[in-house]
Order: structure tokens, then C-alpha cells, then sequence
């Protein structure tokens, strides 16, 4: 372990053993000294004592974008995954905002660097890349349309900017869709072949016409040369470690149980999910569909176990479960704790930057050519 390392371990001993009430009180106090320069980020899937101390609450697009837009604010400290911050990054810095800020910069922090995301850990750029190459001795990869899912690194959002590609999210993933084939015969869509799936199958598209690319297959993906020319969506063997948990037979068991139960579910969720939900949608869409229910209503949730319990508390008019017998929760988000929220802003008001993400120019730029053209999706 290198000194800084060393030192940040046993700095974090010392905020372990404070309790939640402690910790709240000195986080409050760095908020109040920092006042609108500071902005915390609390994404919906985060636990309910870092919801309590944000100042915005969404899902991760959506976030980078409010913050983004604030002319006071210096410092983001992002209680997310590593993919969040760095869009947070890219839009809070792009030169436009800088050039209102007279070049000034917001700095982005992660208060725990492992806190990553295992979906977009699934496609590496070196992966994508070699895929890609493997693809052109088939198929002409001037009629490949990249797409990849925000839940992605930097990176491969660059890749898709410098390939006339674009960003998704689990909102506009359709209309994106649309847009990539106004323009070009097949998509590449990574890293979640469940959202890319359940899709394009809303668009009609059948299975046939989607293969799935393992990038731990050596030869084509695992694929046959006549497959990918048939392909109208070659799908990247990636997936959520949470929505992954969801199964049929949950869907079944609270149905026989709870005679009227409505099933909502996020379309990271597998297609045999997906399928018999009575409603799949973004997180966002989520949370307004049940916040537009009326009282009484019965549903069984298949998306984050935090956000399900958040919706449970604050909608007891309604009767909310989980649609898994098992616990399904972010692990990796879950580990932005009091603790590193805390000792992160500490440093942050002694002048101390830890956990800084940046994204370098280059990759910014083409990021934010691919996020641009999902702005012009309609
Ligand atoms: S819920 Fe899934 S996609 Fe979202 S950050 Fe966690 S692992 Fe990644």
C-alpha cells in the first residue's frame, strides 16, 4: 500500500467508528460552511442516510444534468458508481460551462473509488474495440450503429462518439433505437443485453436477428459469420447483478399470492421478466408510477431493494413488495457510506481533494459527441 493509500485507510478508521448520528452533525456542518458551492448527489438507489444528506435525489443522467446546470456550484461529490461521476464530470465541464465559469472547473468526487458498477465493468474498451474489429471481417462496420447504455465507462461512450454512435438510457433506449436504424441497417449494443433485448423486441425484432457477443468467446463472439449477417442487433453478453435476479417464477409466486398484483419491473431485468410484467420502465418511471397510483393499489417492484423500501415508506397508501424473495441491492453503491461521505467532505474543507474523477479531454470530447446526438433523439 503507498503512503496516501495508508493514510486514507487510517483516516477511514477514524470515521468507522463514529456513529450515523456523529457523522450526520460534522456532514451538515461541512454543508453549511460550503453552502451552494457543494452539491451532493444521491442516486435512487442509495441508502436512505445518504438520501437524508443530499441536495438532489435521481437517477444517474439525470443527476449529472441538475448539477450541471447549477451556476453556484463548485464540487460534486457524487453518491453513485464510478460511470456516474465521470458523466457528471464531462457534463459539469464542458466547454460551454466552463467558458460561463471563465475556465474554473467543478471538481467531481467519488467518496469510495470501489465503487463501481459489475454492468459496466462487463465492457472493457479494449473488448468492445477488438469486438469491433472482429465484426468488420464479417459485416461492414459502416452499417453498425454503436449504442451503449449510459451504465458504461467514459470510454465506450467515446467509442460510440468517434463511430457516429450514441448514448442510451433506460428512458429514450427506443427512440434511440429508431434513431440508429434512420441511419444505419444494425446496432451494437452494449453493455446490457437485457435492455438492448427487451428493446428491440418491442420493435419487432426477433430473436433470431439478435446474437448475443460473449467477449470471452475467442471466435466471433461465439458466433457464426451467417448469424451476425442476419443480425439486425448483436447484443453484448453484459447484465446487472441486481435485475439479473429477478425471475419468472418470483412473478408467478406473488401473483398466486396477491390476486390483482400489479408487476413493475426495470428493463434491465431478463426478457422472461420482462415479458410478463404489466409495466417495464426506467427508474424514473418507476417511482412516477406509483407515485400517480391510486391508494390501494398492489404491486410487486423488480428493480433496487433500496429504492423499493424508500417507496414502501413514503407510499403507505399503497401495497408495495419486493419481487424477489432474496435481497437484490447494488453492493457496489452501497458502499458510499456516512463514513467515506464524510471523510471525503472533511478533506474537501481542509483544501484536501481525495477521490477526485476526471476524465480526460480527449475522451470527454468524443463522450460528449454521442451524448449530444441521444439529446436529439425526440
Ligand atoms: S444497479 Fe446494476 S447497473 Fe446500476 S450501478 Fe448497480 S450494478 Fe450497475
Amino acid at each position: 500500500m503507498n503512503a496516501a493509500l495508508t493514510a486514507a485507510a487510517s483516516e477511514l478508521a477514524f470515521y468507522r467508528s463514529l456513529d450515523n448520528a456523529r457523522l450526520t452533525e460534522r456532514i451538515q456542518a461541512v454543508r453549511s460552511h460550503l453552502g451552494p458551492r457543494l452539491l451532493i448527489l444521491g442516486h435512487h438507489y442509495q441508502q436512505d442516510e445518504v438520501i437524508a444528506l443530499s441536495d438532489l435525489r435521481g437517477d444517474s443522467y439525470q443527476l449529472s444534468q441538475m448539477a450541471a446546470a447549477s451556476s453556484a456550484c463548485r464540487t460534486i461529490v457524487f453518491c453513485g458508481v464510478h460511470f456516474m461521476a465521470e458523466t457528471a464530470d464531462m457534463l459539469a465541464n464542458r466547454p460551454e460551462k466552463l467558458a460561463e465559469r471563465h475556465g474554473e472547473r467543478v471538481t467531481v468526487i467519488l467518496p469510495d473509488m470501489g465503487a463501481g458498477c459489475s454492468m459496466a465493468d462487463m465492457a472493457a474498451l479494449e473488448q468492445v474495440e477488438a469486438a469491433w474489429a472482429d465484426l468488420g471481417e464479417v459485416i461492414d462496420t459502416d452499417e453498425i450503429t454503436p449504442v451503449t447504455y449510459i451504465n458504461s465507462a467514459a470510454s465506450l461512450k467515446a467509442f460510440c462518439g468517434r463511430h457516429g454512435g450514441i448514448v442510451c438510457t433506460s428512458s429514450n433506449a427506443k427512440g434511440v433505437l429508431e434513431w440508429a436504424f434512420a441511419r444505419r441497417r444494425r446496432v451494437f449494443f452494449f453493455p446490457d443485453q437485457h435492455l438492448g433485448r427487451n428493446t428491440a423486441l418491442r420493435m419487432q425484432i426477433s430473436t433470431d436477428e439478435m446474437p448475443v457477443w460473449d467477449p470471452y468467446e475467442s471466435d466471433l463472439g461465439g458466433n457464426s459469420a451467417e448469424a451476425l449477417r442476419g443480425s439486425r442487433v448483436v447484443l453484448w453478453k453484459g447484465h446487472c447483478s441486481v435485475h439479473q435476479m429477478f425471475r419468472p417464477e418470483h412473478v408467478h409466486q406473488l401473483r398466486a399470492k396477491h390476486p390483482g398484483i400489479k408487476i413493475l419491473v426495470h428493463p434491465e431485468c431478463p426478457r422472461e421478466v420482462n415479458d410478463l410484467a404489466d409495466i417495464s420502465g426506467s427508474t424514473s418511471k418507476i417511482i412516477t408510477t406509483v407515485e400517480q397510483a391510486p391508494p390501494g393499489t398492489k404491486w410487486a417492484i423488480g428493480t433496487e431493494l433500496h429504492l423499493v423500501n424508500r417507496l414502501k415508506h413514503e407510499h403507505p397508501e399503497q401495497e408495495i413488495h419486493f419481487l424477489s424473495p432474496v435481497v437484490c441491492m447494488c453492493a457496489t453503491m452501497y458502499r458510499i457510506d456516512l463514513a467515506h461521505l464524510c471523510w471525503s467532505l472533511e478533506n474537501l474543507a481542509t483544501g484536501q481533494i481525495v477521490n477526485q474523477i476526471v476524465v480526460d479531454p480527449e475522451t470527454a470530447r468524443w463522450s460528449l459527441v454521442a451524448l449530444q446526438r441521444m439529446l436529439e433523439v425526440k
